[in-house]
């Protein structure tokens, strides 16, 4: 905490991992001869830099842009870019260091990174968000390569954005490095199924966590948070898989839609209007309605998917949902749920699938596009979804099986832990003390 002091998300991410692998302690005395433990949750590397661009009015905007290239024992940097007014160094680093452990998990040869930007896209006009991205990377590319460091979306970073940075890479580079950002164009080198993946993942997670208490999705009622990439395909796998998605949010309140989201018309609304949630109710009309601020974990669900942003679902809510009948949170968002909520899910029994492992189909199918893009290759839709569900199926089995192991039956937290920080733990031993 003295190291790193004013970054109270890093020290909850930090403090999560480590109170999980209390159970092991002792067990392998080698992490500890090795000092594993300090020596992941240092940065391999941190690079913060300036930022100006010159907005629609001629003014020039000055933003502050990071990089922190994690831990690089199982494979290049990899996570996303981040562009969102609350981005700072201690936000970055927490996501960094959740990054490490998730890609581990995916059973792909990737290391942690995260990146971003205290740049609000919102308001901005294309050519604002497309000056602000070649400014970002001006800078960024000198860090970058598809064996060393592979940024891709997050908050504020969708295609538009990958768009931008991709042309400015390559651009200064004389390079077409398809593999050196993922989350690209279906045209120019990017995979079917990676926009889908992370909410299609966080559902799927969702569903072998019901089945492994022997219930399911069908007919049940699910709420999801946030309206953006994730949510809207967090929604799309729910419906797929029997279940009956009710909410949306954005950051100025949530809708709720006794029928069912209508998933066609808040993906106009969000995808190609770029609009806010409030435009759903208006123009669903009867079954839906807009309740302005307010939280989403008021509507009773018999699951819940955050898909939103940190620390969004807190203990009141978690007791909200509780009393209300919940059965499983699968969190779609990085960190979505505080420690405190975390406690009341473990102590009311409800299945909790943490960020690090229900969130980890974004970055696997990321890895399946640096696949494709090594071997000049597309795949279909079918096959990647197919990659992509196996890859969700044996992260879950890997967790329960983890927690079981370590006397922990049905603790995906310590799961997810336990199993992710091994692999990079045994790794960075064989290396040596670099
Ligand atoms: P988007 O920018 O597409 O959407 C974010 C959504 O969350 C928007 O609806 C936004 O509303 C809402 N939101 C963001 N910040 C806040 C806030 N402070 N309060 C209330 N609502 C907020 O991002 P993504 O869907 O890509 O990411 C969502 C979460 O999923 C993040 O935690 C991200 O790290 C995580 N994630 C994303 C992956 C991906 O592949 N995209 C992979 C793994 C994890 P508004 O527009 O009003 O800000």
């Amino acid at each position: 905490l003295r190291r790193n002091p004013g970054e109270p998300e890093f020290h909850q991410a930090v403090r999560e991992v480590f109170e999980s692998l209390e159970v092991i302690q002792g067990k392998y005395p080698v992490y500890n001869d090795h000092d594993i433990l300090m020596r992941m949750c240092e940065p391999e590397r941190q690079i913060i830099f300036r930022v100006p661009w010159v907005d629609d009015k001629g003014a020039v905007q000055i933003n502050r842009g990071f990089r922190v290239e994690y831990n690089s024992a199982l494979g290049p940097y990899k996570g996303g870019l981040r562009f969102h007014r609350s981005v700072n160094l201690g936000i970055v680093k927490f996501l960094g260091f959740e990054q490490i452990f998730k890609n581990s998990l995916t059973g792909l040869p990737i290391g942690g990174g995260k990146g971003g930007s205290d740049f609000d896209p919102h308001g901005r006009s294309d050519g604002e968000v497309m000056r602000f991205c070649q400014s970002f990377m001006t800078e960024l590319h000198r860090h970058m390569g598809e064996y060393t460091d592979v940024p891709a979306g997050d908050i504020g970073v969708g295609a538009r954005e990958i768009g931008y940075l991709f042309g400015q890479y390559k651009r200064l580079t004389n390079r077409y490095e398809a593999g050196v950002l993922t989350g690209k164009g279906l045209d120019w080198g990017g995979s079917l199924v990676r926009k889908e993946a992370t909410g299609y993942g966080a559902a799927i997670f969702a569903d072998e966590m019901l089945r492994a208490r022997g219930s399911s999705f069908e007919g049940r009622r699910v709420a999801v948070s946030g309206s953006g990439n994730v949510a809207l395909y967090a929604i799309e796998k729910t419906h797929q898989l029997g279940g009956v998605p009710i909410t949306a949010s954005d950051s100025t309140g949530y809708v709720v839609d006794e029928d069912g989201i209508d998933l066609e018309l808040l993906k106009q609304i969000k995808e190609v209007e770029r609009g806010r949630i409030h435009e759903y109710a208006e123009r669903r009309g009867g079954s839906a309605r807009f309740v302005k601020g307010g939280s989403v974990w008021d509507v009773p669900a018999a699951i819940a998917i955050p898909s939103a942003t940190q620390n969004e679902l807190d203990v009141d809510a978690a007791r909200t949902l509780v009393s209300n009948g919940l059965e499983a949170v699968s969190e779609g968002a990085n960190m979505p749920c505080t420690r405190e909520a975390i406690e009341v899910f473990r102590e009311a029994g409800v299945s909790f699938g943490p960020g690090k492992a229900a969130n980890a189909g974004g970055v696997a199918t990321s890895a399946l596009e640096m696949q494709q893009n090594a071997s000049r290759d597309t795949w279909s839709f079918e096959h990647t979804e197919e990659r992509l569900t196996q890859i969700m199926k044996n992260i879950h089995s890997t967790c329960l099986e983890t927690a079981e192991e370590v006397g922990r039956p049905g603790d995906y937290v310590v799961g997810a832990n336990v199993a992710g920080f091994r692999k990079v733990a045994d790794a960075m031993i064989a290396f040596g003390v670099i």
